[in-house]
Formats: C-alpha cells, sequence, structure tokens
C-alpha cells in the first residue's frame, strides 16, 4: 500500500488548503469528507445500513441521507451521533482502502480525516498524523468568512468535533496556520524550493524538515540545511 499521512484538524484549520498544496507537489489526495458524501448520495452504498439503523425518516425522498435532518439529530443527541460513528468511519475506510490502492505511481497519498481522527480504523491506514493547526480567533473568523455561519454556528461546530488539545495529542507533526498563506506554502513547500520536486517529496515524506522553524513546540525540526 502506498506510504500514507493523515491529514486531520478542526474545520477552517486549512486541511483543504494545504492538501491542495501538498496536491501541487504530487501526492494522491484522498478525502474522507468527499467519500462520505459519495457513500451517503441516492443509492450510495451506506444508505441501506442509515436506514437499518435510524428507519426512513433520515433518508430523503432521492434516497439520499437527509444530512441537514442528521446533522440536528447528532447535535442533539450524543447517542445518536455515537450511533453514526460506529456506522459511517468503517465504511469510509473500506472506501479509502480501495482508493489508496488504486493511487497508482504517486509518491505518497494524504489521506485528509476531518473528523474522528483518532478512529482505529483510519489509523490503520496511515503512518504518520499531521496536523493542521491554528488558533481558535483565526479558525471562528475564517469559518465564518468563508460560510456566513454566525458566531453561535461556529462555535457549535467547532465544539462538536474533537478538541484541539486532544487532537494535537495525536499528531506526529504539527502545521500551524495562523500565518498568511504564503507562510503556509512555505511550510508544506518542505523549506526548500530550489529542490527538483522528487527530492521535495522525498524530504516531505521523511520530515527532514521544519514545519514551523520558530516554534519551539514543533515536534519534528529540520534535519537539512
Ligand atoms: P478546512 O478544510 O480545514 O475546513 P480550509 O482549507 O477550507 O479549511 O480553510 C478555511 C478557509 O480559510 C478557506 O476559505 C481558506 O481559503 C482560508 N485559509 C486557509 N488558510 C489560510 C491562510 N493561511 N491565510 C488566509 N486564508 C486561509
Amino acid at each position: 500500500m502506498i506510504r500514507t499521512i493523515g491529514l486531520t484538524g478542526g474545520i477552517g484549520s486549512g486541511k483543504s488548503t494545504v492538501s491542495s498544496l501538498f496536491a501541487e507537489q504530487g501526492a494522491a489526495i484522498i478525502d474522507t469528507d468527499d467519500i462520505a458524501h459519495r457513500l451517503t448520495r441516492p443509492c450510495g452504498i451506506a444508505i441501506p445500513a442509515i436506514r437499518a439503523e435510524f428507519g426512513d425518516h433520515y433518508i430523503a425522498e432521492d434516497g439520499a441521507l437527509d444530512r441537514a435532518g442528521m446533522r440536528a439529530l447528532v447535535f442533539a443527541d450524543a447517542a445518536a451521533r455515537h450511533r453514526l460513528e460506529r456506522l459511517l468511519p468503517p465504511a469510509d475506510t473500506r472506501q479509502a482502502e480501495t482508493e489508496l490502492l488504486q493511487a497508482g505511481t504517486a509518491p505518497y497519498a494524504i489521506l485528509v480525516v476531518p473528523l474522528l481522527p483518532q478512529a482505529p480504523a483510519f489509523r490503520r491506514l496511515v503512518q504518520r498524523v499531521l496536523v493542521v493547526d491554528c488558533d481558535e480567533a483565526t479558525q471562528l473568523a475564517r469559518i465564518i468568512r468563508r460560510s456566513r455561519l454566525s458566531e453561535v454556528e461556529a462555535r457549535a461546530i467547532i465544539a462538536s468535533q474533537t478538541p484541539r488539545a486532544e487532537r494535537l495529542k495525536l499528531a506526529d507533526d504539527i502545521i500551524y496556520n495562523d500565518g498568511d498563506l504564503d507562510a503556509l506554502a512555505d511550510q508544506v513547500g518542505c523549506a526548500a524550493p530550489q529542490l527538483p520536486a522528487k527530492q521535495r517529496l522525498t524530504i516531505c515524506w521523511e520530515y527532514h524538515i521544519s514545519f514551523a522553524p520558530n516554534n519551539p513546540t514543533t515536534k519534528h525540526r529540520a534535519t537539512t540545511a
């Protein structure tokens, strides 16, 4: 199986932006959010299991998951959220595994896992966990700017996700995305833009780079000049 980095982070932390930057360097990107959407669209392969667990009420007329209804349910009812979490990650993981096997000639893959990065089903697919992190004020501002949610709604989504401190404990490596897009690109660009792309990828994989050279809490620091 292709070498795989699990990329996670809270909503608005910058996962999609970071994964696009990795894609520019040739990494294969597999996003479990996209997979979950595909599995729960009309006739998606997760629909029968959701119907069996929750009844017809959460399946829309076109046969897709009623996302708004399910979102409201799992927000209000932690037990329902756990039931859904027991169903979806295994289905998402099976699909992710299939896509990783088909990743072709890419030197490595980034498996984007927005939700439940601690789930054993995902952990067994990745060799390293990379967390994209930013402070909560930045996160809130980005969510509100992107989606026009209110601050209360944005805070409620953050509160429903894995807590920041817990997520950081999962990290082998951390990208601190509190700066601008150039600062982010520098971190993902392996701080060695003069190298040929292939070499950069190898360096990236080995993490002989500093994702955040000036941050004393960076877990992995540069070992190359
Ligand atoms: P996620 O995938 O984690 O939800 P995104 O990558 O979609 O987060 O980023 C959230 C929003 O913040 C997007 O509109 C993105 O363009 C913007 N963004 C991400 N990183 C930066 C940055 N370093 N500087 C400015 N805007 C950023």
